[in-house]
């Protein structure tokens, strides 16, 4: 099967993380997976919600937010505060990053703070949710290495990389990392967060007016599993190269 930009099937968009690109925020990254890019900033706040003290539960909190810049898609989206209420989609893509965060946050370990991960599509092109995670796992690291810096805390309260990928059929062949015009095209599409170890976080997968079998999803799972094994590769370049500039 040909794909539109050449790329076999198991092959991902070309990925570049910029970090550092917001100074003010405590970790931040340009994530871009071909024409797909997001903005990811971390800021973190030294307090927790009002529950959580409430509650007395110890530990600190992960919050996300995401948002697709009106300038971001091939017609004008308007933002969510025009229209006075945040959209479901963009309200289910900001819960799957903070959970996928959260599973590899320590939230004991990070104390009694806040971590606000915002993450803002700059250029759609399919795959914009799980190019906001791959891009906040990173941006949440610096973050924590900012915090480690500052002697506010031992070591880095994260339990290892995440990433995320989709995976999508088209004609019947599973292909990785969908753009656009794939994702329209494809009859099942999947969404696939994983860790640095192997395992799992989440998995969001549907038939689109086409139902798939048991054999078509093992070989979605094994293509976004790659998928996500190549993006942390990535990912652990892109922490060793700012480590060597030490502004990011
Ligand atoms: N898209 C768009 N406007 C929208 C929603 C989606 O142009 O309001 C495009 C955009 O390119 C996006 C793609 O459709 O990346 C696929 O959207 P989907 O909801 O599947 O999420 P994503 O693949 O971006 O995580």
């Amino acid at each position: 099967m040909n794909r539109i930009d050449a790329r076999a099937a198991h092959q991902l968009r070309s990925v570049i993380f910029e970090c550092g690109i917001a100074p003010h925020a405590n970790g931040s990254v340009l994530v871009a997976m071909g024409n797909t890019r997001v903005l990811c900033g971390v800021m973190i706040e030294e307090n927790v919600p009002r529950w959580m003290k409430e509650q007395r539960v110890t530990g600190g909190w992960l919050t996300a937010e995401y948002s697709m810049l009106p300038y971001s898609t091939l017609t004008r989206k308007p933002r969510d505060i025009a229209k006075g209420r945040l959209d479901g989609r963009s309200s289910e893509i900001q819960r799957l990053i903070g959970r996928s965060m959260r599973a590899v946050v320590d939230l004991e370990k990070l104390g009694p703070r806040t971590m606000w991960v915002d993450c803002d599509v700059l250029q759609a092109d399919g795959g914009t949710r799980t190019a906001a995670i791959t891009g906040a796992s990173l941006a949440v690291t610096l973050a924590c290495r900012r915090l480690v810096g500052e002697n506010k805390l031992q070591e880095i309260p994260i339990r290892q990389l995440v990433a995320a990928v989709s995976v999508g059929v088209i004609e019947g062949v599973p292909l990785l990392d969908l753009n656009y015009e794939e994702d329209k095209a494809a009859t099942v599409d999947l969404n696939l967060v994983g860790t640095a170890d192997g395992a799992l976080v989440e998995v969001q997968g549907a038939g689109e007016e086409a139902t798939f079998s048991h054999e078509e999803l093992l070989q979605m799972l094994s293509l976004g599993q790659k998928g996500v094994a190549d993006l942390i590769a990535a990912q652990r370049v892109a922490l060793e190269e700012s480590a060597a500039a030490p502004d990011a």
